[in-house]
């Protein structure tokens, strides 16, 4: 189909594109456009106008400071692929960015609309749930952190408000003995997960676990973070037992409802594994088995 007429914006800078939303609330941020183009054809979304952030200069880096990794919103999931960076230290990002849809996507594709998009089949919020990453929210009124708990409120709804711009998204630094890893299952190379689980791990010098993140996708309305399962890790060794309890209680916070893609029962089962896949991989990576 053919999208409704709508109004066309470009703003230049991050203060213009805020002013023009603030100005026209029925107006729409166009990233990559690769979520909102589509649902525009369909006409599950009308927006009045669109603000083409695409010409803001500045939001589109990977760097280390202080005691994260930046990325700027409007970083392509390409070039997080492509990052030698990320490649090296965060192998749960390299594994999460890899299997988002195909490489024509992933040129277009950003960051920070993955993210802002609130879709509960995207791959990215799960990632930054594991991580315990910060949204930063740029607005009239200057710049906000958020901690990515309080962000996702229910699907395709954040906390972001209408005149705020997803500026960056930051990571906590990688340090000694950590890793991570991210299992998806996807119907075809390319498609939604199914269920994909991501898990992210810190080691004491002793090989006990300092801290456990784990987030997943596409068993809810929002991306799930398996709280229960990071507690009952923590100050644990990683072995056969703890790995089934993490699993078994990440299953327990999932709530998959059946639908074309598989039952409820066979998404909790697929919880279950791909948690301990994931958590057995990020180990292995923590303790240096390389990505
Ligand atoms: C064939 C296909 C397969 C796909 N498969 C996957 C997949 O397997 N996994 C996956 O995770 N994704 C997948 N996607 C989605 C893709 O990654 C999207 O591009 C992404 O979800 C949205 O990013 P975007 O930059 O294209 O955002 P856009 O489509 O431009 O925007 C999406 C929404 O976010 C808002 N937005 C965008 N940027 C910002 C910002 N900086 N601040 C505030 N709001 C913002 C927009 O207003 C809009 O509402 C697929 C897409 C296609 C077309």
């Amino acid at each position: 189909m053919i999208p409704a007429s709508f109004d066309y914006t470009c703003p230049k800078t991050v203060a213009e594109a805020v002013s023009l939303l603030g100005q026209n609330p029925e107006a729409k941020i166009l990233a990559g456009g690769h979520s909102l183009i589509p649902m525009m054809r369909f006409r599950m979304a009308t927006p009045a106008m669109l603000v083409d952030i695409n010409q803001l200069e500045g939001l589109s880096y990977i760097k280390e400071e202080g005691d994260w990794l930046e990325i700027g919103a409007m970083t392509r999931e390409s070039e997080l692929d492509r990052s030698e960076l990320v490649r090296k230290s965060y192998s749960l990002l390299a594994d999460t960015t890899r299997v988002i849809a195909d490489p024509l996507v992933r040129n277009l594709a950003t960051v920070g609309g993955n993210i802002a998009h609130a879709d509960p089949a995207n791959d990215h919020p799960a990632t930054m749930l594991a991580y315990g990453a910060e949204v930063t929210a740029t607005g009239p009124d200057g710049e906000r952190s958020i901690p990515i708990g309080d962000f996702f409120l229910d699907a395709f709804t954040t906390s972001l408000s209408h005149d705020e711009i997803l500026t960056a998204i930051r990571i906590p630094r990688a340090v000694e003995k950590s890793g991570g890893a991210y299992f998806k299952l996807e119907r075809k190379v390319g498609d939604y997960a199914t269920v994909a689980v991501a898990a992210q791990l810190v080691l004491n010098g002793d090989g006990k676990i300092a801290s456990a993140g784990i987030g997943l996708t596409n068993v809810g309305l929002t991306p799930i973070k398996a709280t229960a399962a990071e507690e009952a890790l923590t100050g644990k060794v990683l072995d056969d037992a703890s790995i089934k309890e993490a699993a078994r209680l990440a299953s327990e916070v999932a709530e998959p409802i059946e639908d074309q893609r598989g039952s409820e029962e066979y998404k909790r089962h697929l919880v279950r594994t791909f948690t301990s896949r994931a958590l057995r991989k990020a180990q292995e990576r923590a303790e240096g088995g390389g990505v």
